[in-house]
């Protein structure tokens, strides 16, 4: 038996004899539409002509590491050099489970139709809506994003991205205070003290230490010359390798962050201890940031998702602000997955919100609690929602799952999720970064090139191709009913 603290809550792990609840009774539980989702089928490997395409970008994480060498021999990928483990592990096992053929759902069983029966039958859901939700998007390219957004607006539907359960607090912190960013580049170059705030890049973005704090900078010898500081609720797998680590108590950063303002500002802090942290502790890191030539806070969701959310990302935001009085200090958001940036960016040109974004009025707005997509799915607000490229089957609370049993779902994705057993139509597509080109974001805000290195399965199309038939269908219907 094993016991945790996890704040003032102690926890503990014990060993168990009940079986392992299995996959159909999962899907029962949560009131799926079909209880048995379809074996993945695995794209057939030909052995053949050997290539080596340069400069791949990794379609994983936010990290997009653009500089993999992937070597094919016929359609089979059979080395990944300069990808991290997960980075290897999607590219050699790119053709497994695959959905292959477009599906609709007829009582209880999903039946294999074709691209144009599931393109009409999408568009006579979406049409038929009052209003639908369209989420996912920050696993595909953002010319995917235009045309989902360029979707909902036609729909006068919601439009939203998982920034709604990650990093929408720093958006939303930027748009009352502004923000100090900077580029994987100036830190390689530039920064002398690194401080990683409820991040964890080892299990997290696995190349991120290696390709920007190891290497030396034009102005920067490297790892001996740049300090790292960790502040986290519990001593990480990083904390063990920085030269100072800082234990904050769970959901207290805030009051650390005011604290290190007053401190910068001469203030006396008249508490011993500040969530956790001794006094002392507080003056020796807001010297060491006041000190520091080139300083960057790289934060993770232990900041933006710690009780009181954009509050703290506001306050970061401020400290960063007052230490640009006495040096240069910017932020990195350590984002997720890999064009998570990128969805917010498209949103943000296109309708001028990041995220959570509703037509319903003919105009774009946003209210977080209210038409974030986890809102309108618990409060039964949407009758349709389309999903691209995501399974919030798999991370969103039961409440809003469940509301997915009751409206129809349109489900477009490369390969079988938990999402696609409360699907009415499913709609395979090519992976984005492997089988589709595109664009994306990386998380300190530059586009990288996705390149495609091989073809889509016969029939399956790019997402975004998908997308562009079912507008045209959207607009034809309309028309029609007109
Ligand atoms: S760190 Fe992220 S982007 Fe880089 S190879 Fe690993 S998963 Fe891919």
């Amino acid at each position: 038996m094993e016991f945790h603290h996890l704040g003032t809550k102690k926890i503990f792990v014990d060993t168990t004899t009940e079986p392992v609840t299995s996959l159909e009774e999962i899907l029962r539980i949560l009131s799926a539409k079909v209880l048995q989702i379809p074996h993945g089928t695995d794209i057939p490997l030909k052995s053949g002509e050997k290539r080596i395409i340069e400069n791949v970008a990794c379609p994983i994480c936010a990290e997009l590491c653009d500089y993999l060498k992937i070597e094919i021999t016929g359609n089979r990928i059979v080395r990944n050099i300069g990808g991290c483990a997960k980075s290897v592990s999607k590219f050699l096992n790119y053709h497994k489970d695959r959905i292959l053929k477009p599906y609709i759902r007829i009582n209880d069983k999903l039946v294999e139709v074709s691209l144009e029966e599931a393109l009409d039958k999408a568009a006579d859901i979406l049409v038929n809506a009052k209003y639908p939700l369209i989420y996912g998007l920050s696993i595909t390219s953002v010319k995917t994003d235009e045309y989902a957004i360029q979707l909902a607006e036609l729909l006068r539907g919601a439009v939203d991205n998982p920034s709604t359960f990650c990093h929408g607090p720093t958006s939303l912190a930027v748009q009352e205070v502004g923000g100090v960013f900077t580029t994987f580049s100036d830190v390689i170059n530039l920064a002398d003290l690194v401080i990683f705030w409820g991040s964890d890049p080892i299990n997290s973005h696995v190349n991120h230490l290696s390709r920007n704090i190891v290497p030396k900078g034009r102005f920067i010898g490297g790892r001996k010359d740049r300090k790292i500081v960790v502040i986290d609720i519990r001593r990480t797998e990083l904390a063990n390798m920085a030269d100072l680590f800082i234990q904050v108590k769970p959901g207290r950063d805030v009051e650390l962050i005011t604290a290190l303002r007053m401190a910068l500002h001469d203030l006396d802090i008249e508490v011993d201890n500040v969530a956790g942290v001794p006094r002392d502790m507080v003056y020796k890191l807001a010297d060491m940031m006041a000190s520091a030539k080139y300083g960057v806070i790289m934060y993770g969701l232990g900041i933006t998702e710690n009780g009181v959310k954009h509050r703290s990302v506001e306050e970061l935001m401020k400290l960063v602000q007052d230490l640009n009085e006495y040096t240069k200090f910017a932020v990195m958001p350590m984002r997720g997955h890999y064009n998570v940036v990128g969805s917010n960016e498209a949103s943000l040109w296109l309708t001028g919100y990041p995220y959570a974004v509703d037509f319903a009025r003919g105009f774009s707005r946003m209210y977080v609690g209210v038409t974030t997509a986890m809102d309108l799915l618990i409060n039964g607000d949407v009758d349709a929602a389309l999903i691209v490229g995501h399974d919030p089957v798999a991370s969103f609370p039961r409440k809003a799952v469940q509301h997915l049993s009751r409206i129809p779902v349109i489900v477009i994705d490369p390969k079988w999720s938990l999402t696609t057993a409360f699907a009415d139509v499913i709609i395979p597509s090519g992976m984005t970064g492997i089988e589709c080109e595109g664009s994306a974001y990386r998380m300190d805000k530059i586009p990288i090139r996705m390149k495609k290195i091989l073809d889509p399965p016969p029939g399956v199309l790019c997402d975004y191709e998908i997308l562009k038939l079912l507008i045209d269908r959207v607009i034809n219907k309309k028309v029609g009913k007109a």
